[in-house]
């Protein structure tokens, strides 16, 4: 989804990406809105398509301060035709927390809300000739109604308990009190998607804009359940099963030409640094290569990085994946009683987790033959 989207500035530390297809809702807007009212209809439609997406920026940059406040990294904000998506980090189901999860996802609901409410308020107060409650709702020739109505309809649209919306989230956050967080998930997707359905059938008699909407949202549950899937494949293979047993070791008085030609002679980029039996480091390949060029050849002691992560024999995959993630790393020593007892590369792991899917099969196919 980043791949069709370009930068649009920074707001509060997050970037904000518009999406390709957002152009053609423009596009769109300005062809249809000259086609009705002329050159000043297409300004004051522009205006409107302009503050509808104030408010889902606003509704999103809620989610994303909130993410923030709640040790969460921020990626982006993409801003698609139907709305937004908040790209965060996935904090993973081993630091599961749904009171924080509810309140990231009812961050931007609330705020909509209340932007709606303080914009009737200073409608009725200052401006009734408005006529707040007069159709239609959504109309570049009433700019202030359609902030009121577009910030109660974004509100409350994405307070449906439809996954992956807002209040799909909030849904599967109260689920996962009671049930794992893969099972809390699939069930909101179901939930979801059955809710999507709806949207759909209620669309063909009524609007198709809800159709489209219901399709979306049955797209985006689609897509969440895969991911939640693979999270839970990931769970469940543990650094055992994947990590490399044989491996080289350099010691931190290994020169940074040795260090080099032994990733010439093993094909491996990655080299845990050991000091008699004591792990000490971690070097790669690109960090020795940069270290010979700035310095020369010198020692792998000043050359290897001191604060790595390790795991243990029955960690999950999962969770050294983001403890890999966090570091920048490209490798994780595992670490049985103190001993270093094998590795798993982000080189070795497409490789081994291919193998492993294979083993599994052939052992499955065997058990029920
Ligand atoms: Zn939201």
């Amino acid at each position: 989804m980043r791949g069709w989207s370009f930068p649009a500035g920074r707001l509060f530390g997050v970037d904000i990406r518009i999406h390709v297809t957002f152009l053609f809702l423009l596009g769109f807007v300005w062809f249809s809105e000259s086609l009705n009212m002329g050159f000043t209809g297409t300004g004051r439609g522009l205006a409107l398509v302009g503050i509808l997406f104030g408010c889902v920026v606003l509704h999103e940059l809620a989610h994303a301060l909130v993410a923030k406040k709640n040790g969460i990294a921020v990626r982006s904000i993409i801003l698609l035709p139907i709305g937004g998506v908040t790209l965060m980090e996935d904090p993973g189901p081993a630091k599961s927390d749904p009171a924080r999860d509810i309140r990231i996802a009812v961050a931007g609901p609330v705020l909509n809300l209340l932007i709606a409410s303080i914009a009737a308020a200073v409608i009725l107060l200052f401006a009734p000739q408005v006529n707040l409650w007069s159709q239609p709702f959504l109309h570049a020739t009433n700019l202030p109604r359609s902030l009121f109505w577009g910030n109660l309809f974004l509100g409350l649209f994405n307070l449906l308990p439809a996954y992956p919306m807002d209040g799909g989230r909030i849904l599967r956050a109260i689920l996962a009190e009671r049930m794992d967080y893969t099972h809390a998930t699939r069930r909101a997707v179901v939930i979801g998607q059955i809710f999507a359905m709806l949207l759909i059938l209620v669309g063909v008699v009524w609007d198709p804009w809800l159709v489209l909407i219901g399709f979306f949202l049955f797209i985006g549950a689609q897509l969440e359940d895969r991911s939640a899937i693979f999270q839970s494949v990931l769970a469940s293979v543990r650094m055992e099963d994947v990590m490399l047993t044989h491996f080289s070791i350099l010691s931190p008085a290994d020169t940074l030409q040795d260090a080099l030609s032994k990733a010439v002679h093993t094909l491996q980029d990655d080299f845990p640094v050991v000091r008699g039996t004591e792990l000490v480091g971690v070097i790669n390949k690109s960090r020795i290569v940069d270290a010979l060029r700035r310095d020369g050849n010198g020692y792998v002691q000043p050359a290897m990085v001191r604060t790595f992560e390790v795991a243990r024999r029955t960690d999950s995959l999962a969770e050294a994946f983001r403890k890999l993630q966090g570091r920048g790393l490209s490798m994780i020593p595992v670490v049985d009683m103190g001993r270093l007892v094998g590795i798993v590369t982000l080189q070795n792991l497409t490789h081994s987790m291919a193998l492993l899917a294979e083993s599994r099969r052939l052992r499955r196919a065997e058990e029920s033959s």
